[in-house]
């Protein structure tokens, strides 16, 4: 049975380049357990977008004097074209700027106010009386009264990292310059101490099978810490309007740590309008079966593993009620594998000091498979992990290259050549023992490999993988067709032909992990109907304007496509079933091999 997969990856701030560990630490990971369901023929919904509000872009804003919307948009559009690079394939990648966002927010805030989850409290923040307006967060800046650190922000302290009360901070300033002064301001609160023993139960069901680390910073801090209440809005005029009477009006706007992860679910919707099957959402947000998984970082985790899902609960048949006069709840999430954080040659990756490697700058000098390989391997799953250029080169030329992209460019070449471009025509039941076994190791795999994948851990996954790749070349090392083929042309063409199904075998199972090169494989083995479909970007028009989206079509039959992508295919996740005689196209090199050269080039330009 198919089952509903959710793919939910962390929004990204639309004030900053993507890098190396922003997309080892949700994108890729989220991008390789969609392509597993997809090719298992589960139906797959991978959807995030641009967290277009919040005070870091107003601020980048008023540094480079240009209007929120259009700085908002560049990074938006840096982001689309660095997912199409890496084929990080998002059936949706949208913004939080959209009327449809705005009304699924106003859903879920009015659904909870109905529940009796939100109440009005008055508090003191810092107000400008020059510009005739409070100073959000990010706009104060003064000394720690914790740790003495004299760079904190008026809510919280990057050294202690302690959350701060804004009218405590010593020294406060105004980053936009002019004097400051306490004034009450009143907001919206959402009571999570009411939701505290659901959100406990929700998580203990989950405890068997979520990472520790995540649990660790979830469940055991709640039962430490107990939940508490949290504001939803805030002094700002730039998000998403509150819907009750008077407040937008008063230049308030719905908190973004509230409306972001509502994202989740507002894109599905999105997705199932742009597509055309308005109800479509349903089947991964109104249904008990579907299989949510979150794919997001470290700093991340209290947001959806305990926050999130207090929202879906406190909200609980009232959302849809309110939406679509139906009452039923909302599917909650199912796992939340998130990862620790990547550093960058031993030290924390910083986009501002240049220390990092950019998404986008990376793809111009490397091949996407090559990238995705290295941060595969290296993934954070349980604790920080490091990228090392050493490391990189190493990895590529031994591994990738070495013992994956060679053994299918020797034999696939070496076949090609001697059989005149086809398979070796055989009987399959005149397969010696050896050649059998080799087969039922790596149909094994599919097992082996995919039970990994389930779990969400991929970098044991891709080494099973990689085993597999040698334990063929072994086999070849063993039967040395190159030179049994002058002898023994029969016997060379049964090792020939077993080395070449089990590398369609293989393609299958690196297929999540290295998309292009197992695409390009696969033309090689000269199939018509590609292992996976197509990115492509669409602009959509509504009240707030246009905005551009990245989705992704799959594939059925041979030259056929069709619209509705959450359709299972037929599963491609299972062993080669290659034909005797059938015809091949010319093969070339799946891999490049890097000069050491590289790693000091590349370590040169860090920190300029
Ligand atoms: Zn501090």
């Amino acid at each position: 049975m198919p089952e509903n997969i959710l793919i939910a990856i962390a929004w990204p701030y639309s004030n900053a380049e993507i890098h190396v560990g922003n997309i080892t630490g949700s994108h890729l990971p989220g991008d390789i357990v969609a392509r597993y369901h997809r090719l298992k023929g589960d139906k797959v919904l991978m959807v995030s977008g641009t967290d277009s509000h919040g005070t870091p872009v107003t601020i980048a804003a008023d540094r480079e004097g240009k209007p929120v919307e259009e700085v908002y948009k560049k990074y938006h559009n840096g982001f689309l074209e660095l997912f199409q690079g890496y084929g990080i394939t998002y059936d949706l990648f949208t913004t939080t700027h959209t009327e449809n966002h705005f009304k699924v927010t106003q859903a879920i805030f009015l659904a909870l106010k109905e529940n009796g989850f939100l109440y009005t409290d008055k508090s003191m923040q810092w107000y400008s009386p020059s510009t005739r307006r409070f100073l959000p967060d990010r706009y104060v800046e003064g000394t720690c009264y914790i740790c003495g650190f004299e760079g904190a922000r008026s809510d919280q302290c990057d050294n202690c990292g302690n959350v701060l009360e804004p009218e405590k901070l010593i020294n406060p300033r105004s980053k936009e310059g002019g004097a400051l002064e306490l004034r009450e301001t009143e907001h919206f609160y959402l009571d999570l101490s009411k939701l505290e023993p659901d959100v406990k139960e929700f998580l203990t069901q989950r405890l068997s099978y979520w990472r520790d680390t995540v649990i660790g910073e979830s469940l055991r801090k709640i039962e430490s810490e107990g939940l508490k209440p949290r504001p939803i809005t805030r002094d700002l005029d730039w998000g998403v309007d509150i819907p009750v009477e008077g407040w937008t009006e008063a230049g308030k706007r719905i908190y973004v740590w509230f409306e972001a992860v509502i994202g989740y679910l507002s894109a599905a919707i999105e997705w199932a309008k742009v597509s055309g099957q308005d109800e479509k959402w349903r089947e991964w947000w109104v249904n008990p079966d579907a299989k949510q998984f979150y794919f997001i970082g470290k700093d991340n985790i209290f947001f959806h593993a305990a926050w999130w899902p207090a929202q879906l609960m406190g909200a609980d048949s009232q959302f849809l009620k309110i939406f679509a006069e139906e009452e039923k709840p909302l599917t909650l999430p199912y796992d939340v594998p998130a990862n620790q954080f990547m550093n960058l040659e031993g030290k924390k990756i910083s986009g501002s000091r240049n220390w990092a490697v950019f998404g986008r700058d990376a793809l111009t000098r490397y091949d996407a498979d090559a990238l995705r390989y290295y941060l595969t391997v290296n993934m954070p799953e349980n604790k920080d992990s490091d990228w090392d250029w050493a490391e990189f080169l190493a990895r590529n030329n031994n591994e990738l290259v070495a013992t994956w992209g060679n053994l299918a460019n020797r034999v696939l070449s070496f076949c090609y050549k001697n059989w005149d471009g086809h398979v070796p025509d055989l009987e399959p039941t005149s397969l010696r023992p050896a050649d059998l076994e080799l087969l039922s190791a790596i149909e094994n795999g599919f097992n082996s490999v995919g039970a990994e994948l389930n779990a969400v851990r991929l970098r044991s996954a891709i080494g099973e993988a990689m085993k597999l790749a040698t334990v063929v070349n072994v086999y070849l090392d063993v039967n040395a067709p190159w030179s049994a083929i002058k002898t023994d042309r029969e016997s060379a063409g049964k090792t020939i032909y077993t080395a070449l199904k089990a590398i369609d075998s293989l393609k299958v199972l690196f297929a999540p992990f290295l998309p292009f090169s197992s695409e390009r494989l696969h033309t090689f083995f000269g199939y018509d109907a590609p292992l996976f479909g197509e990115q492509y970007t669409e602009d959509v028009n509504d009240s707030l304007g246009t905005h551009k989206v990245l989705r992704y079509k799959n594939f059925t039959l041979p030259g056929v496509h069709r619209d509705d992508e959450s359709e299972a295919r037929a599963p491609l996740w299972k062993p080669s079933d290659l034909k005797p005689g059938s015809k091949l196209n010319q093969p070339g090199p799946l891999f490049k091999k890097l000069e050491d050269k590289v790693i000091e080039e590349e370590r040169a330009r860090l920190g300029k």
